[in-house]
């Protein structure tokens, strides 16, 4: 009896053993799966390090339905972000008196444009809000009280640019208003008050236009600027490299082609906020660099 109880105890150990074994080597055949290992490291990135900064020039708004040179790159972008928890979009399409952040669950389209193909107003992105982040935004800057909006949802602005982005509607999107009634130093300095996002896995991205003048668009020039447009391109991306925030926030101050570059100030602003939150030694790059129907600049910035 004895060894009869003795061998069922070695086969039980033994067949105990292998399970331990094959489960053991099954988590980590799952752990070597790459996919898991991405979604790990994914996870990782975006509750302990800081998040990139993106300032897109969004240009025509038929961008967010054209497969084309722009497009394409804003397409490829998320392979070289770590994936956000959200995302925070301050449009140069949406301006108001005082600040506001949109704070619904289910922020609707707008197309906000006119005369341009169906197609394009029959274009939904379906991406959450996110009330509680709103909230959170809210309870961060300090320096004026920002309202939580139901009204407005995603303009073009953004999802134009986030659509290609991510096409699958599946990170929560808020946007953050300009108010159009504060100077360009204001903004600069509240941008720094939504530094602590960065930490949360909040992508921030700026959506506008370095060079804006539509009143001077030249349909004959489709992939070139004026003198003045590409002189101010390169002018700006020199500020930007060398970190002279000072002048791009004094942007009056740069002569005649800023004044043509700007004639107002609504898609510049976005800029402005983007390096409010740059840390002074976060290294810069820039993407879609190009000026385009004489005065319209499409040159990005990521940090
Ligand atoms: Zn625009």
């Amino acid at each position: 009896m004895k060894f009869k109880q003795l061998l069922y105890a070695i086969i039980c150990n033994s067949m105990q053993r292998r399970i331990f074994v094959k489960n053991s080597l099954l988590s980590l055949l799952a752990m070597n799966n790459l996919k898991d290992l991405k979604n790990l490291s994914d996870s990782f990135i975006s509750h302990s390090d800081k998040m990139p900064l993106l300032f897109v020039g969004h240009g025509n708004p038929m961008n967010a339905i054209e497969d084309n040179e722009y497009s394409k790159v804003w397409k490829a972008l998320p392979a070289a972000l770590p994936k956000p928890q959200a995302i925070l979009c301050i449009s140069a399409h949406w301006e108001t008196r005082g600040t506001f952040v949109t704070a619904m669950q289910k922020p609707k389209t707008i197309h906000d444009f006119g005369g341009f193909p169906q197609e394009l107003f029959d274009v939904q992105y379906p991406a959450n809000g996110n009330p509680a982040l709103a909230k959170q935004v809210k309870e961060e800057v300090k320096s004026t009280t920002v309202g939580l909006d139901e009204a407005w949802g995603l303009d073009h602005g953004c999802w134009s640019v986030v659509k290609q982005m991510y096409p699958h509607a599946d990170v929560p999107v808020i946007q953050f208003s300009l108010d159009y009634t504060k100077p360009a130093q204001y903004h600069y300095d509240l941008a720094k008050e939504l530094s602590v996002l960065r930490n949360k896995g909040v992508l921030i991205i700026g959506s506008g236009n370095m060079v804006h003048n539509l009143g001077m668009i030249d349909w004959q020039n489709p992939n070139g600027g004026y003198d003045w447009a590409n002189e101010m391109n390169a002018t700006f991306k020199k500020l930007i490299e060398s970190n002279n925030h000072k002048d791009l926030i004094n942007y009056t101050s740069l002569g005649k082609a800023a004044a043509l570059a700007i004639p107002t100030n609504e898609h510049y602003l976005p800029l402005l906020y983007i390096l409010g939150l740059k840390e002074e030694k976060e290294n810069v790059s820039f993407f879609n660099d190009k000026t385009l129907m004489g005065s319209l600049s499409m040159t990005s910035v990521k940090i």
